[in-house]
């Protein structure tokens, strides 16, 4: 209930890239990498030639690594 223990938007960590839809955890969590969206398969781009929304045109997302 207390409005002061939410994170402000205005201060984005500095280093920390943005969170992407495709992303399947934060970006530097223990056991996670960045591998190739699945959705354009790396170009960063669907079929339409617009940007992919998953990864935002980067072509990577952060996905889990080892295990499963
Ligand atoms: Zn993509």
């Amino acid at each position: 209930m207390d409005p002061t223990d939410k994170p402000s938007d205005d201060a984005a960590p500095s280093g920390a890239p943005p969170s992407r839809p495709g992303d399947e955890a934060p970006a530097g969590t223990p056991g996670t990498g960045e591998g190739l969206c699945r959705r354009c398969g790396g170009s960063g781009k669907t079929e339409d030639g617009q940007a992919c929304p998953e990864c935002k045109g980067t072509g990577k997302v952060t996905v889990g690594i080892g295990g499963a």
